[in-house]
C-alpha cells in the first residue's frame, strides 16, 4: 500500500461524494440518504487496505470467491462485506461465513438455502430482492411483475432481513433508457410498499453504478454501488463481470 495510492482514493471517494450530493441537490433530496457501497473486484487485497486507511468500511463484491479471500486477508480490520451479484445455491454457506449484507435474491431456492445456513450460525443477513428491470435475457434478477408474489414468500425465511430492491440498468449509451429501468424499480417499490407484509421493509432502492449513479440518485437511489470512479478502470471488460454482455462468460 502507497501513500499515493490512499490519496487518490480519498480524493475519487469525495469527488463521487461531491457527485452524489449534486445529484441530490437536483432533486430535492438530503445527501445522507445515499450510501455509497464501494465496489471492489478486481482491486487487490492490498489496495483495500488502503482504501481503509483512506476511510471505506464497507466493500461490495460481485463474485463469491474473490469476496471471500479478500474477506479472509482483511480479517484484522474491521469493514463489512456486501455481495452484489447472482449467488449459486451451493454458495450459500460461503457467503453466511463474511457477508453482512446480499443485494442479488432471486430465488426461493436460493432464499431456503440462506435460511438455513444462517440459523445454523445463529445469525441475520440484510438482504435486496434484485429485479431484472431492462428485461434482457442476459440479466439475473425477477422479472418486475414477479416480485409481488415473491416478497409474499418472504416472511417465511425470519434470518433473511428485506431491506428493499436492487437493479443493474440496460448497459446503453441511451440516457433515456438507463433512467426509465432506474424509474421502474422505483415505482415498483413504491406500488409494493404499502402491500409487502409487516416484516418486509422496502426502503433501499440499490441502483446507480459508476457510469450512471446520478441518474440514480435523481431517480431516488438509496444506495449506489461505485467500483471504477473509486479505484480507477478495471482491466478486463466488463463482458467478464455479466453475462451474455459479450463473451457469455457466465458466474462462478
Ligand atoms: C461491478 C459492479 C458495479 C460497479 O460497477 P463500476 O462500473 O465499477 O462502478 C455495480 N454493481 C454490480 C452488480 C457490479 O457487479
Amino acid at each position: 500500500m502507497t501513500k499515493t495510492d490512499e490519496l487518490l482514493i480519498r480524493q475519487h471517494c469525495d469527488e463521487v461524494r461531491r457527485r452524489i450530493a449534486q445529484a441530490c441537490a437536483r432533486a430535492g433530496r438530503a445527501p445522507e440518504e445515499v450510501r455509497l457501497l464501494p465496489v471492489t473486484k478486481t482491486v487487490a487485497a492490498e489496495r483495500l487496505r488502503a482504501a481503509f486507511v483512506a476511510g471505506l468500511t464497507e466493500f461490495g463484491e460481485n463474485k463469491i470467491q474473490e469476496a471471500d479471500a479478500k474477506a479472509e486477508h482483511l480479517a484484522d480490520l474491521p469493514v463489512t462485506w456486501s455481495i452484489i451479484g447472482h449467488l449459486q445455491t451451493n454458495k450459500a454457506k460461503q457467503a453466511v461465513r463474511f457477508a453482512r449484507e446480499f443485494q442479488a435474491l432471486d430465488s426461493l431456492r436460493l432464499a431456503e438455502a440462506l435460511e438455513r445456513r444462517l440459523q445454523g450460525a445463529g445469525r441475520g443477513l440484510d438482504v435486496l430482492v434484485q429485479v431484472n428491470t431492462s428485461a434482457e435475457a442476459s440479466k439475473f434478477g425477477l422479472a418486475p411483475e414477479a416480485v409481488a408474489d415473491f416478497l409474499r414468500a418472504l416472511p417465511a425465511f425470519s434470518a433473511l432481513r428485506v431491506r428493499g430492491l436492487m437493479t443493474l440498468a440496460v448497459f446503453d449509451p441511451d440516457t433515456v433508457r438507463v433512467r426509465a429501468c432506474f424509474r421502474r424499480l422505483r415505482v415498483l417499490r413504491d406500488r409494493l410498499r404499502d402491500a409487502a407484509p409487516p416484516a418486509i421493509a422496502l426502503d433501499e432502492l440499490s441502483m446507480g453504478m459508476s457510469g450512471d449513479f446520478e441518474a440514480a440518485v435523481e431517480e431516488g437511489a438509496t444506495v449506489v454501488r461505485v467500483g471504477q470512479a473509486i479505484f480507477g478502470a478495471r482491466p478486463l471488460p466488463d463482458s467478464h463481470y455479466w453475462p451474455g454482455e459479450g463473451s457469455g462468460v457466465a458466474d462462478q
